[in-house]
């Protein structure tokens, strides 16, 4: 069924985000030297139905970088312009087992990347965006996401900086990558595009929006503009679901049974296909990388609201 009305998700998007609000467990990721330097304390909750129903609390309008999330928008972007064969031939669809930026998944497979959440999946994907320069590639996508979230968004440079000074292993995936003919263009470049798209800044509010343009068939339910196509929608859920929450993609499907994805700057945005998303912001970390009060606030409304998939009533 639908979602309860609007005062009913609005008492639970409250409650979850009460509930999870004292905890203070997790480390804030600092291998990008500047993600170290978040406040940890921020907690942010958002929820968007498909009809355009806004829900936020706490710090749902803080700026963050998006990092790890812009992969599932991206890889969105990637198959309405190549279509499901192609991409799924290009990049692959298989959970690596392996960490998100991990060289051996690569080797391992002889170059192929095996889905687009991980690093290499995901500098493939990125090559695969339109545009003749890396200029034109950037731009497609910051106005492919921009349309996603309903509002233009920008990058934050600190935060493309100081990964672009310590982002040596993923130019090594981009060139591992190339020497198996699995990247077109220059590495380097592709790299340069990745860093700039994981260092958007979006809001758990606007993770939300575009979690529920997913939901919605590739309609943005708040602007009403068609982003991509319902089978696109379908094709990047699969894919996050089996692959979004890093080695806890598993653990994640298993207790709370809807998709979603993680970045390391806190963010998390989850999709219930055909009601709506959270989005959700907190810097502090469990060891896989996903934010520990993000997935407590997502879980608990997934539990409250009734949006495991496999569960049949
Ligand atoms: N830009 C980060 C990286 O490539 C994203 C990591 C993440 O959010 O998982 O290392």
């Amino acid at each position: 069924g639908a979602l309860p009305g609007w005062e009913r998700v609005d008492e639970l998007v409250q409650e979850a985000f009460d509930r999870h609000r004292a905890d203070d467990s997790g480390a804030v990721a600092d291998y990008i030297p500047i993600l170290g330097a978040a406040d940890p304390a921020l907690f942010g909750l958002a929820v968007v139905d498909v009809t355009g129903g806004v829900h936020d609390v706490g710090d749902a309008t803080h700026l963050f970088s998006i990092q790890s999330i812009s992969k599932m928008f991206v890889y969105a972007l990637a198959i309405q312009e190549h279509g499901h064969e192609r991409v799924r031939e290009i990049v692959g669809v298989n959970n690596t087992g392996l960490a998100f930026n991990s060289v051996m998944a690569l080797e391992l497979n002889a170059g192929h990347p095996m889905n687009p959440m991980v690093n290499a999946g995901a500098i493939a994907t990125t090559a695969l965006m339109p545009g003749a320069t890396p200029a034109e590639k950037w731009e497609r996508i910051r106005e492919g996401l921009s349309a996603f979230a309903g509002r233009s968004l920008a990058m934050d440079g600190e935060v493309y900086r100081s990964e672009m000074l310590t982002n040596q292993r993923n130019q090594a995936l981009g060139r591992l990558l190339a020497s198996y003919g699995r990247l077109e263009g220059d590495s380097d470049d592709i790299v340069d595009v990745y860093t700039r798209q994981c260092a958007l800044n979006v809001t758990a509010h606007d993770l939300a929006v575009m979690g529920a343009t997913l939901a919605d068939g590739g309609v943005n339910p708040v602007t009403g503009e068609r982003v991509v196509s319902a089978d696109v929608c379908r094709d990047t859920l699969a894919v996050v679901a089996a692959s979004g929450l890093y080695e806890r993609s598993g653990e994640w499907l298993f207790e709370i049974g809807i998709p979603a994805k993680s970045g390391v700057a806190g963010g998390i945005v989850a999709v219930a296909p055909g009601k709506g998303a959270a989005g959700a912001f907190s810097p502090r970390l469990d060891r896989a990388g996903n934010s520990v009060r993000s997935q407590l606030a997502i879980g608990h409304l997934s539990r409250a609201l009734g949006l495991n998939l496999f569960a049949s009533a």
